[in-house]
């Protein structure tokens, strides 16, 4: 790995802005993807679930847009790093990336085991810090940065049962407001998405009784939907979202407030 050059690169191998998605295979990830390549960024998605991102690829393809998958396990850090730099490598830039990819391992804390403490820790926050590590030099050199991560409200509130998934998230703010401060001066912004209860996977598992313990809780009432935070990704990761870093934007109908 070379020093930071600070020339701007003169020739781009490819003019669209390059956005990578962490987790694109589906949920609020594929929605994001979906969205961002609809904009007119270069996709590159990642997850593991190989037929599913086929599946994006040929539905943004059918939709005109660009894109190429990456199967990779976001908790392998070095699968990650090593597929980040291969795109901003071969493709001569990296603009925008999100880090979407997570899971849960409910549990309430005097059960709780290490295991599924460091497994949620791993994919959603450590992750992370190795995409933003990796992205952060090509996004210098390219004197332009978009980027996201995916919080929770639960990471701002906490939440009982989650103490594993509300540290990680909670940790991913304070992740990104020291990479918003640190790459400021390279034309890079750094914010979180934390969204509440948006109707995926992630959430259909959960009982019904705590799902309608919740609503009333929502003043827009009702649970979002991925393509609300593929909006606010699409809006954060734009060119004209230049002025907005260290930023955690809720979109949660309101319940974290
Ligand atoms: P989801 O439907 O469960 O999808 C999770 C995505 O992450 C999938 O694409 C999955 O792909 C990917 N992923 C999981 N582990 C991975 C790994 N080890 N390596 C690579 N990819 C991995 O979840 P979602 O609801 O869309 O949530 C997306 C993000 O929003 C997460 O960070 C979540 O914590 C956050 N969030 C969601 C909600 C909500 O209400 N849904 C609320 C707050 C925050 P593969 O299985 O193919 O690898």
């Amino acid at each position: 790995m070379g020093g930071y050059d600070p020339s701007p690169k003169k020739e781009y191998v490819i003019e669209k802005r390059v956005a990578i998605v962490t987790g694109a295979s589906r949920g609020i990830g594929r929605a994001i993807a979906m969205r961002l390549a609809a904009d007119g960024r270069h996709l590159v998605g990642i997850a593991r679930n190989t037929d599913q991102l086929e599946a994006l690829r040929v539905e943004i393809a059918a939709a005109g847009g660009s894109c190429e998958m990456h199967s990779c396990d976001v908790g392998d850090g070095l699968a990650l790093a090593a597929a980040i730099e291969e795109v901003a490598e071969r493709l001569g830039r990296l603009d925008i990336i999100v880090n979407n990819a997570g899971i849960t391992r409910d549990g309430l804390i005097l059960r709780m085991s290490d295991e599924d403490f460091d497994d949620v820790i791993r994919v959603n926050l450590r992750s992370a810090f190795v995409a933003c590590r990796t992205a952060a030099r090509p996004m210098m050199r390219g004197r332009f940065g978009r980027i996201i991560n995916l919080g929770s409200v639960a990471g701002i509130m906490g939440n009982p049962g989650q103490a594993n998934y509300a540290a990680a998230k909670a940790g991913l703010i304070g992740l990104t407001k020291s990479i918003a401060k640190e790459l400021g001066g390279k034309g890079i912004t750094a914010n979180v998405i934390a969204p509440g209860f948006i109707d995926t996977d992630m959430t259909s598992s959960l009982p019904a009784a705590l799902r309608e313990a919740v609503l009333p809780a929502i003043p827009l009432k009702r649970f979002g939907v991925a393509n609300d935070v593929a909006a606010a990704a699409a809006y954060l990761s734009s060119d004209e979202a230049g002025y907005i870093t260290g930023h955690v934007l809720s979109v949660d109908g309101g319940l974290a407030m």
